[in-house]
């Protein structure tokens, strides 16, 4: 017992297992079981308007509560997931769980847009829009108060169909947002015919934008890009009061990141929300910023 816990430990750490190995159907079975066993939790972070201080949204994520293992992060099983086609099983549950949360939060008096990432597989499945169309029909849940998180790189795998999914959604009244935006390759042509409305600058450039004046350059080029094309822009990893000051000076509209709040659990979510408090961002003077 002792030695399978232990391999299956280091199973997940493995990103790229041969499909249809015996280590990697192990890993798919214990998967399948952690939905049975309701062990996948949703987690929230913020998505705080940068200019007032509200929160207006959070974005999904998941973890795996694993009963040997402890929490395991995204990373560590989502690779895998989407190799195997299992991602699906797991947005669709991410996906459920977040217009629920929605519903819920607004009982609460909260208006929150709930952002889930998808994976190219999930773009590649022509039936998701009628799955999610099915999924939100019982729901007092509007289409809009999802939205939907792609890469760069998710699109660019097979972009005519990626396009085909998200004007199909998007149709739906669904949001759609372009994640960890300046990482993947990416082409503007496509950027342009893509029915988006969000651009998420990847947390690398804003984590480095206060000592690094080309990460600084790269964030502001962004913004004024997204806002360009008629785009909301959001910046992740917003670790600081000054990085704060600093996106909204440049005219970023949201932001998200551990300055504000971690992941938590969704349990937490609305007490934490209905306990925030804004920073005063005014306190941080412009020659502090230029430093
Ligand atoms: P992502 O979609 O870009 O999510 C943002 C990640 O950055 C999250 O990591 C979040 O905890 C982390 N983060 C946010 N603010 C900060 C910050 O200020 N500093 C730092 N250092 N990190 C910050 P997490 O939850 O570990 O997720 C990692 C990735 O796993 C996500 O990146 C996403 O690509 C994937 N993922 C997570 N949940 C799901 C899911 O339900 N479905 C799919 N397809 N992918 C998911
Ligand atoms: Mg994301
Ligand atoms: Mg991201
Ligand atoms: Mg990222």
């Amino acid at each position: 017992y002792a030695a399978k816990t232990r391999q299956c430990g280091s199973l997940i750490y493995h990103a790229q297992l041969d499909v249809g190995s015996q280590e990697s159907l192990s890993l798919l079975s214990e998967l399948r079981r952690a939905v049975e066993n309701d062990e996948l939790r949703l987690f929230l972070q913020p998505k705080i308007d940068l200019q007032q201080g509200r929160v207006v949204g959070a974005e999904a994520l998941v973890r795996w509560q694993h009963p040997q293992r402890g929490l395991v992060p995204p990373m560590q099983f989502i690779p895998f997931a989407e190799q195997t086609g299992f991602i699906r099983i797991l947005s669709a549950w991410m996906l459920e769980g977040a217009a629920r949360f929605s519903q819920q939060a607004r009982e609460a008096g909260l208006a929150l847009r709930l952002s889930v990432n998808l994976s190219t597989r999930d773009l590649m499945d022509q039936e998701l829009p009628a799955k999610i169309e099915a999924m939100l029909a019982p729901l007092q849940v509007a289409a809009d108060s999802l939205c939907l998180e792609i890469t760069e790189s998710a699109i660019m795998d097979d972009p005519e169909r990626a396009l085909s999914t998200l004007e199909h959604l998007h149709a739906m009244g669904l949001k759609l947002s372009i994640d960890d935006f300046g990482t993947g390759y990416s082409s503007l042509a496509y950027l342009k015919r893509l029915p988006v409305d969000e651009l998420k600058i990847d947390k690398s450039f804003v984590m480095a934008m206060e000592r690094d004046l080309d990460d600084a350059r790269i964030v502001r080029s962004t913004i004024e890009l997204a806002h360009n094309l008629g785009l909301s822009v959001v910046a992740e990893g917003l670790e600081t009061l000054k990085a704060w000051a600093l996106l909204a000076k440049l005219g970023c509209d949201e932001g998200q990141g551990y300055f504000v709040s971690k992941p938590m659990p969704q349990e937490q979510f609305v007490a934490w929300a209905q306990a925030w408090q804004p920073p005063d961002i005014s306190a941080v003077t412009a020659e502090s910023l230029m430093a």
